[in-house]
């Protein structure tokens, strides 16, 4: 089996699994269940604050086709959402080199109709990092989207987006994640793994994790790789 960072392994896969940002959850479950989509949304707030996962579920629940369901998790379309592999679920790193080459094919595609869901869904991460011409052509395909098309925009640095781009999207604002509940959940995966952490040792990771779960995740699994058996606060 390949190797499977503990962030990836342990992304959540229902909205109730997600750790923090009740409010943002509570209101995007709401809108799924009124049906009530917007086409732009822009979630925005500190690296690893759960930005990209609240849209991979977000993307994952207006495709899922248990009408009786928010997400089911059994549907074709939730298979392919968890899989990586949904052909209108489409994830774009606008920081990556070909970001914005990408950007221009998004738009030349948007016309198309959705294959399996009622949605095309383009997540846009870091999408401060689109050049001006990126921006532009993305703002027009904003201000007429069809209507089979959601996008989901992230981004850690929202001074950077254009506020046309702002105030077409409907936004929020995520915060740091509180250590309790990391150090908690840091707690339950070091279960799952069949390790042994120290008392207090969780609490010291989330405390340096700046309210990251993806930041505090990363020093656990140093923390695991690093000692074979019981974790403590000094090895940290
Ligand atoms: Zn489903």
């Amino acid at each position: 089996m390949t190797y499977q960072s503990l962030y990836r392994k342990y992304r959540p896969t229902q909205f109730e699994d997600v750790i923090g940002q009740e409010t943002i959850v509570k209101s995007l479950e709401n809108s799924i269940i009124k049906n009530k989509i917007s086409h732009a949304y822009l979630f925005t707030g500190p690296r690893g604050t759960g930005k990209t996962t609240m849209a991979k579920l977000m993307a994952k629940s207006i495709n899922c086709t248990d009408e009786g369901k928010v997400i089911c998790g059994q549907c074709e379309s939730c298979k392919q959402a968890d899989a990586g592999s949904h052909p209108d679920i489409v994830e774009i790193d606008a920081a990556s080199n070909n970001g914005v080459e990408e950007i221009r094919t998004l738009i030349e595609r948007v016309k198309f109709t959705p294959i399996i869901g009622d949605y095309k869904v383009y997540i846009i991460d870091e999408v401060h990092m689109l050049s001006q011409g990126a921006f532009n052509a993305l703002l027009k395909t904003l201000e007429e989207p069809p209507s089979h098309v959601v996008f989901i925009l992230a981004t850690t640095e929202i001074h950077k987006v254009l506020p046309t781009i702002i105030s077409r999207c409907q936004r929020y604002d995520f915060s740091r994640i509180d250590s309790d509940l990391i150090s908690k959940r840091l707690d339950q995966i070091v279960e799952s793994e069949n390790r042994e952490i120290e008392k207090g040792a969780s609490s010291v990771i989330a405390s340096l994790s700046g309210g990251g779960m993806r930041n505090a995740l990363t020093i656990l699994e140093q923390a695991l790789i690093l000692n074979d058996d019981l974790i403590t606060k000094d090895a940290i």
